[in-house]
This record gives structure tokens, sequence and C-alpha cells, in this order.
């Protein structure tokens, strides 16, 4: 039995949060479909639009412009499938036939869509990021042009936490009239997200990285934006997504971002202060290592660090022995042993990339975590450097 047991991987999926649970379970009992137009009906239906106004209102969309989907996948999904709309429902075909741009770190639900995109006629653009995973407004500038449809920028990366400039890159994409979408799901109740101040036409969100239930998310469709259903039905979600609602999900969501209302501010400083505690502690308790990321501009409680000859799965394997539950890359990639492709395009090379490992704090870590976290994790480094023949560092 390990001594404690640290979940320091908050950027894979949280726990709920204890109100979160409390709501939904107050929930448990309303079964009734809200398209339905009795009283079971109608109880469900006020319960889904009551979640939306209090998801619109925490950046700054109004109702109509929320629509619920069942995950931060279907979101990105749907929002690039704009690009190549096949049904006659789209009457806004602006952006049939025209580019994506988008970056070259962000998750597989857009890297994934972009190949198939790519496979379905549509020409792809990729920006690159520099060594602490920014991409280039400048670039951007020179990449957009007429041709260009949709421009898709993540606000905050899950595997290094490195947060874009993202009201300066939906300038840029506007000047030359394409639309400009953000995956959020890092960002949204982690650092402040108003879509006003942003001005961006699309934006995705997801409950279960911020205390909410799994499989439920929610996007921000500009009112007036071009709109491609993916999943074709029933009038749901203003006939823009199929399928009965998910109201236990909706309402956890919705209960999950109050929460992050009342908590985000408070609660992100103190996981700031606890990861340069970490940052400061392992570069000094452990040599040949480097941070990967942006220095300052990054999520307050995600830090990433590469340990030169040290496999990150190894690492990984042995601090989970000890309790403590961190990942390497992101929790899609792993099970594969391909370096991470967010590491590799900060320009680091593959054996940095294998060596690395993420620790996401979240709310309930304690100091006493950090300090557990920080009393194995030497060791745990030594112990596989001196089983590498890779690692020549203390015998150079
Ligand atoms: C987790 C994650 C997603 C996917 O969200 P799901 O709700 O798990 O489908 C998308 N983008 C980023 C940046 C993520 O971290």
């Amino acid at each position: 039995m390990p001594e404690r047991n640290v979940y320091a991987d908050h950027n894979a999926t949280t726990p709920l949060h204890p109100e979160v649970k409390k709501a939904i379970e107050g929930v448990l009992d309303v079964f009734g479909n809200p398209s339905s137009l009795h009283s079971y009906g109608r109880y469900a239906r006020s319960l889904v639009e009551e979640a939306r106004e209090t998801v619109g209102r925490f950046i700054n969309a109004s109702p109509e412009e929320i629509m619920f989907v069942g995950s931060g996948s279907e979101g990105n999904n749907t929002i690039l499938s704009i690009l190549a709309c096949p049904g006659r429902e789209c009457s806004f075909n602006v952006c049939q036939g025209r580019d994506l741009i988008t970056s070259t770190i962000e998750h597989p639900c857009v890297l994934e869509t972009s190949k198939c995109l790519i496979e379905k006629g549509v020409n792809v653009l990729y920006i690159d990021v520099d060594e602490y995973g920014k991409v280039d407004v400048d670039q951007i500038r020179d990449m957009v042009s007429a041709r260009t449809g949709l421009v898709s920028v993540m606000m905050a990366n899950n595997e290094i936490g490195t947060v874009q400039d993202i009201e300066a890159i939906a300038d840029v994409v506007h000047e030359k009239g394409a639309l400009f979408h953000t995956d959020a799901v890092q960002a949204v109740g982690k650092i402040p997200v108003n879509v006003k101040d942003l001005d961006v036409d699309f934006l995705t969100l997801s409950g279960h990285k911020i205390y909410g239930p799994k499989g439920v998310g929610a996007i921000y469709v500009k009112k007036g934006s071009p709109f491609c259903p993916l999943i074709r039905g029933g009038h749901q979600e203003r006939g823009r997504r199929a399928g009965t609602e998910n109201t236990l999900g909706i309402v956890g969501l919705a209960k999950a971002i109050e929460m992050r209302a009342l908590e985000m501010e408070q609660e992100e400083k103190r996981l700031l202060l606890f990861k340069e505690h970490l940052r400061k502690s392992i570069q000094t308790q452990i040599p040949d290592i480097r941070f990967v990321g942006h220095p300052t501009e990054c999520l307050p409680g995600t830090l990433n660090v590469s340990f030169d000859g040290a496999e990150g799965e190894a690492i990984m394997l042995y601090l989970d022995l000890a309790g403590i539950a961190v990942s390497t890359g992101s929790a899609c990639a792993s099970g594969s042993l391909d370096p991470s492709h967010v590491i590799l395009a900060t320009g680091l090379p593959a054996e940095c990339a294998h060596g690395s490992i993420r620790i996401s704090l979240g709310r309930e870590n304690t100091q006493e975590d950090i300090d557990y976290l920080l009393d194995v994790l030497p060791g745990v480094i030594g112990r596989i450097r001196d089983m590498s023949t890779f690692y020549a560092g203390g015998r150079k």
C-alpha cells in the first residue's frame, strides 16, 4: 500500500465536485423528455434551459448561442465540419470549399478531424509553434487569405498548458474575413474566458475537465454564424444536434460551471503557488531536466517536465506504484509509444519528448500532496536513470 494517494492528472479528467454530485443526485428521478409538452417534459426542459443560461453567463454568451453536445470532442468535430457540410439544411455554405488553418499542437479530436477534411478535399494548413508552444500571430496573418474559411487554434494546451493570445489571433483572422474557433476545453473554468472580449465565432468546452460529468460539453456558436449539424434527426438544440438531451449531464455541467464561477480565481492562485514550488524544487533536486511549455502564459496547475535518460512511461508507472497519478503526453495518445506531437512541435528531440511527464493539479490537491510528490520523484528518476543505457548524466 502506498503511503499516500495523490491524483495529479486533472488535465485528463477530474473527480466530480461534491456540489455537482449533489445536483445530479437531485435530478436522478427527472426522466421527462425535454421535447414533451406535458408537465414531465416541461420540467426537464426548464432544467436544460436554466443550465443553458448558466453556461452562457459564465462566458458572456446569450443562451441561444450555447448548444449542448456529447463531449468536447463532439463539439470540435461539429465546428470543423462546417467546412465540408453536405446537408441541404446548411443554408450558409460560405465555408464550403474554403481552407482550414489550425495548429500542430491541437488535441487529437481536432487533428484527426482535419485529416478527415483533407480526404474530403478541404485544403488544410498547419501553423507551427515556438519552443514554448506559442503560435505566432504574424505567421497567422500571413497564412490567412481570401480562401480561408475557418481558423481553429486551441486556447490552452492540454499537455504543456501554454495559453495562446486568442484575442489577437481572432483579430487577424477577422481582418481577412474568415471565421475563428477556439478549443477552450482546458481554458474555461481555469482562466477567464469571455467570448465577447475574445471576439471568437465558435468555442468548445467540456464538463469532465472542470469537475463536471463525463460525456457532456457545450459549444458557443455566435449568433448568425454558419453551422452544420453533425447529428441529424429530431429538432433538439434548435435542429442543430438531434438526440434527446442528456438532462442529468447538462445539469451537472451547469453546476460545475457555477462552482467554477465561485471558486476559480482563488483556487487557481493556490494551484499556481503549488506549481511554482514544484518547479523550483524539481529544478534544484534533479539534474538534467527541462520544463516544457510557456513559463508564464500557462495554465496555473499544469507543469510538463522532461528528464534526460528516463522514459516518461517508466516514471509514470513508478509514481503509480507510490500512489501518485501523473501522465505522459495526452491520455488519448498514451497506449501508443509515439512521442507526444505537442512536445515534438516545440522542437525538443524525440528522446526528450519520450522523457516527459505532465503533472496537472486540481482542487483536491494539498500541500501534503506536493510534499509527497517531491519526496518520491527524485528517487524514482534516480532509479530509472541508474538502469538506463542512455543516461550518462552522473557519469559524464
Ligand atoms: C479533453 C480535451 C478535449 C476532449 O474533450 P472530451 O470531452 O474528453 O471529448 C478536447 N480538447 C482539449 C484541449 C482537451 O483537453
